[in-house]
């Protein structure tokens, strides 16, 4: 429902038990433009104020039923916004004291001096206007604050916008709030929604065609807010009223949320139920919210290239840059996880590190950049070989390979490597100045432990070592096992 603040609508209540009087006052108030409803009692006021609350309410001291003084206080209690004149036969200080302590703003006497009646309805009117204009201020001030504090203290873009929403739906009283966002081909999405439950939802939907973009975009392009008070007699295209009345909207204002000549998206704010004249104090507030709109995304925007950079990072930092495959440091912190979680389950890991054989030799013949060459194949068929979840083939140094296998014994420990050699020979790789081959070798070293509290993965390092060394002086080209 719309607010009748800031608008020419003006609705005055008249109650009094005299007829003729009712109609006096009736008749005086409509020539001054306003809207005017009647009552004959006290109840009567306070059931229509229930439904429809006046501005003003012209109040007779003197009624049957409910006591004009007492009907005052209730009136006052339903909503202390509404502006009471008294009007009362009694000229004693009494009943101008009672009157003023029940809540009444002001008071004349009868007979009617209908002068002053005018004079004093229209003071006491520009002065509820004013009341009203503050608080709504007020409010519109705690919402831009509220909003703007929720932006410095989340970086959940879609946390701000909903609360945006909501709020602002609360604030102008309206039927339909949503954020739609755009997509670079032009189509878009909404986002967010605050909707009254009267109305069907249009969160998620998506609009293929360009129209929001195309349509008003150079309505849009000056930071304007787009203002349509009645859907079918805003002079818009046949295909515009049908897409709003799809909507079930019957006004609507639409800001543009705009960085850098860019429209991310739109704010917009739709009555359902009838046309609304939209009063300046609401466009304010739409075009007010705009800045800390753009601030939040353009945090949480960057909040996220941070965090894909950090991803990065965090992935270079992990990764050997010759041969792509994890590094020594990702090694250690696999090897620290996989002892803790293997420890806590009492089940084998096994090591196995490899050693190219004689690759100084490799080097001196070939050069250093073939070594490297050498070295990225290596990396490729040991990382091919740790398929396994869990498995993790590293490079540990020099070329010195790693391979850290969770859930496995010795016998499959064995069996890896194995592989790993029968996978080596199959490629050829020529190594004329190796004293033991031709083609390149590989000496492997196996360690299998289940870990416990009293051993630490370095043992199970030093032990794979060993092997790794017991193969090398049993004549290379093979694996040896720490028993
Ligand atoms: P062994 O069979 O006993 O392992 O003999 P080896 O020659 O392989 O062992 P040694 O430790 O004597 O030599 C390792 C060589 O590996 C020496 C070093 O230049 C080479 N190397 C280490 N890192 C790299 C690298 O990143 N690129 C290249 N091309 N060579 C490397
Ligand atoms: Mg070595
Ligand atoms: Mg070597």
């Amino acid at each position: 429902m719309a607010p009748s603040i800031h608008t020419n609508h003006t609705l005055v209540l008249v109650v009094d038990d005299d007829l003729v009087i009712q109609m006096q006052l009736r008749l005086a108030m409509e020539k001054e433009g306003y809207e005017v409803m009647v009552a004959a009692d006290g109840k009567a006021a306070l059931d229509i104020c229930l439904n429809s609350p006046p501005d003003i309410v012209l109040l007779d001291a003197m009624m049957p039923v409910m006591d004009g003084f007492i009907c005052c206080a209730q009136l006052h209690a339903l909503d202390p916004n509404i502006s009471i004149l008294m009007i009362t036969g009694l000229d004693d200080q009494g009943s101008v004291d009672k009157a003023f302590e029940v809540g009444a703003v002001d008071y004349i006497t009868k007979p009617i001096d209908w002068a002053v009646l005018k004079q004093r309805v229209r003071r006491l009117l520009q002065m509820h206007w004013l009341i009203k204009e503050f608080q709504y201020k007020v409010k519109q001030e705690q919402l831009v604050a509220k909003i703007t504090q929720k932006i410095r203290t989340s970086l959940n873009l879609e946390l701000i916008l909903s609360t945006t929403v909501i709020e602002v739906r609360k604030l102008l009283k309206t039927d339909r709030v949503i954020v739609y966002r755009f997509q670079p081909d032009g189509s878009g999405c909404v986002i967010v929604e605050s909707v009254d439950p009267e109305w069907s939802s249009m969160l998620g939907r998506v609009f293929k065609d360009t129209y929001f973009l195309d349509k008003s975009s150079h309505k849009y392009r000056h930071s304007n807010v787009y203002v349509i008070e009645d859907v079918n007699d805003a002079g818009l295209s046949p295909c515009h009223i049908d897409l709003l009345n799809g909507l079930q909207a019957k006004a609507n204002l639409v800001v543009p949320i705009e960085q850098e000549n860019n429209i991310w998206g739109l704010l917009v704010v739709y009555e359902c139920s009838k046309p609304r004249k939209w009063a300046k104090s609401d466009i304010d507030l739409l075009t007010q919210l705009t800045y800390p709109l753009i601030m939040a995304i353009q945090q949480a925007e960057l909040y996220q290239q941070l965090e894909v950079a950090n991803q990065k990072l965090q992935q270079l930092a992990n990764i050997d840059s010759l041969t792509q495959i994890p590094n020594r440091r990702s090694f250690d912190q696999v090897l620290e996880r996989e002892w803790k979680r293997l420890e806590r389950e009492q089940v084998p890991l096994s090591l196995i590190l490899c050693d190219i054989d004689f690759f100084k030799n490799y080097n001196d013949t070939y050069g250093h950049q073939l070594g490297d060459e050498c070295l990225k194949e290596v990396a490729k068929i040991i990382y091919q070989v740790a398929q396994r979840p869990g498995d993790i083939a590293a490079r540990y140094g020099g070329e010195e390979f790693a391979l850290v296998l969770p859930n496995t014994d010795t016998t499959g420990a064995i069996c890896i490597a194995e592989i790993i050699l029968a996978y080596i020979r199959t490629r050829n790789l020529i190594h004329e100045s190796s004293q033991i081959s031709s083609y390149l070798t590989l000496s492997l070293g196996i360690a299998t432990i289940i870990p416990q509290s009293s051993s630490s993965p370095k043992w199970l390092i030093a032990k794979a070592d060993e092997a790794l060394y017991r193969a090398k002086l049993t004549g290379r080209d093979r694996y040896a096992i720490y028993e």
